[in-house]
């Protein structure tokens, strides 16, 4: 009783429209849309190297690389394919493709928000589980998929 539905799907889609767009060269896939806990699971996929973002997580996020590589530009380490990375609440770190990667999808689990920041530190916008929901929305209703397409993942 009250239990919800499980989710179980291919990660990664075979219709390419499943990727929702979130800039040029970057798109994020879906997984879950934790609207009671506050949070999403999802891919991330980015087709071009240099600076995707500045940002600070104010929950905890945790990361695998499937494909590709990636780091961030405050620390010395590079996340490669097949790397675990977690990411505490609080850190604040500028996300970078190196230029030898033509491809790179990560998964992330992401409790909490996006605040995204520029060089001086002042927040330029956010993320949480309800913009991530009105993004696919938008994406699913013009590529032709339906709105209600985000729905299977949202719980
Ligand atoms: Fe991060």
């Amino acid at each position: 009783m009250h239990i919800q539905p499980e989710i179980a799907v291919a990660a990664i889609p075979t219709d390419e429209r499943v990727w929702v767009p979130q800039a040029p060269d970057v798109w994020f896939r879906p997984l879950l849309l934790n609207t009671v806990s506050g949070g999403w699971c999802n891919l991330l996929r980015v087709r071009k190297s240099g600076v995707l973002s500045r940002h600070r997580h104010p929950m905890a996020v945790v990361g695998y690389v499937i494909k590709g590589k990636w780091f961030y530009r405050e620390h010395d380490w590079v996340a490669e394919t097949g790397s675990f990375v977690y990411e505490p609440p609080g850190e604040v770190h500028t996300l970078e493709v190196p230029a030898d990667c033509p491809e790179m999808i990560t998964f992330f689990n992401i409790q909490g928000a996006m605040i995204y920041l520029d060089a001086d530190g002042h927040q330029t916008g956010f993320e949480d589980v309800w913009t991530k929901i009105d993004m696919c929305r938008a994406h699913y209703r013009a590529v032709g998929l339906g709105a209600d397409y985000v729905d299977q993942f949202v719980r």
